[in-house]
């Protein structure tokens, strides 16, 4: 759970496994006291270098660093700057363990971002107890700053997230010279169905279609958003035109065959959508609103001819590929 392609289910079902641990001490002896204390119930990596301990954090970033201050080479004041420097590792707690217990080391440890300062030797209840209170206030802070990022309703990422991962994909689309895919969903006549079966029913239907989305999107980079009422969108990077058509088709078969009751639709007696897609080819020069806006002027040709499909179109020079 390191990165924000989580929705709420994973989120709220708290199985992370066995929490992280990343001991950082030259002297192997150290090493094996924190595993002997914490060996039962974490799971426990080690580093003999602060080289080593940055390369760990960066691949398979720990839940929280005990770091030992004086090593050759790169120290643990050094280690601590350049995990708070970097994105990726910056919301790891630090906890220094060190023999050097004087004020001002301990000062200028707190100030480069570590959360506590423990002596050595250690006593293993109060390292236990310390790692414990850290661990529990980064899980919850983890859970607040995705908590920002979803749709209470339907459990997928919310309209903020979207246009701020549409922003980063737009960015890597560029420098890697791939192309990226939007999709943009909307009910068909949900207003109507708001009205015949009550805004509850309407409230169950959005999390029904949402889920179905959610399940139909399995490369890691893609996400599905909720990006207005009864809209949603889906970001598809390193996503053909072709492959964006034939995901879009896939969403609109899906959320017909939920089979929810529409009596009053004028496309079928379920509930359907009516998809646009757009994608960015390499050689087009225009910014990630056109795209969006070319997705969503799709899906107003398919609610005008007849609703419950998919229209897609190409920005770029590939366009009439
Ligand atoms: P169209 O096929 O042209 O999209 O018709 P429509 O009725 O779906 O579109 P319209 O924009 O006229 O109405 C959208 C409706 O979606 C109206 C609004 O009450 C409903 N809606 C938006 N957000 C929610 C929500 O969170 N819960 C429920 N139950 N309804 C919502
Ligand atoms: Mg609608
Ligand atoms: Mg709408």
């Amino acid at each position: 759970m390191t990165t924000l392609d989580t929705p709420m289910d994973v989120l709220l079902d708290g199985s992370h496994g066995k929490p992280k641990l990343l001991v950082v001490d030259d002297q192997h002896i150290n090493i094996q006291v924190m595993h002997q204390i914490f060996g039962g119930d974490y799971q426990v990596f080690m580093a003999t270098c602060g080289t080593q301990a940055l390369a760990i954090c960066q691949n398979n970033p720990p839940d929280l660093v005990l770091l030992d201050i004086v090593m050759p080479g790169m120290d643990g004041f050094e280690v601590c700057t350049h995990l708070k420097m970097n994105d990726a590792t910056c919301n790891i707690p630090v906890i220094f363990v060190t023999a050097h217990t004087d004020p001002v080391q301990e000062t200028h440890g707190l100030s480069l971002g570590a959360v506590d300062f423990i002596a050595k030797p250690v006593n293993p209840a109060v390292v236990r107890a310390r790692v414990k209170t850290h661990l529990t206030l980064k899980f919850q802070s983890d859970l607040l700053r995705k908590l920002v990022f979803l749709d209470g309703l339907s459990g997928v990422f919310n309209r903020r997230y979207f246009d701020q991962q549409l922003g980063v994909e737009w960015a890597r689309s560029t420098r890697s010279s791939s192309p990226l895919s939007a999709i943009m969903i909307d009910v068909d006549h949900f207003k109507l169905f708001n009205d015949h079966y009550g805004h509850q029913a309407g409230d169950d239907c959005l999390h029904q279609i949402a889920v179905t989305l959610k399940t139909c999107l399995k490369r890691p980079g893609d996400l599905v958003a909720r990006y207005g009422g009864e809209e949603f969108a889906c970001i598809l990077p390193e996503t053909s035109f072709n492959d964006a058509m034939s995901l879009a088709n896939e969403l609109e078969r899906k959320v017909r065959a939920l089979s929810i009751p529409h009596a009053h639709s004028s496309v079928t007696g379920v509930i359907t959508v009516s998809v646009g897609v757009a994608t960015r080819n390499i050689d087009s020069n225009e910014d990630a609103a056109a795209l969006i806006g070319l997705a969503d002027t799709q899906l107003y040709d398919a609610k005008q001819s007849g609703r419950g499909r998919v229209c897609g179109a190409q920005l770029g020079a590939a366009r009439a590929a």
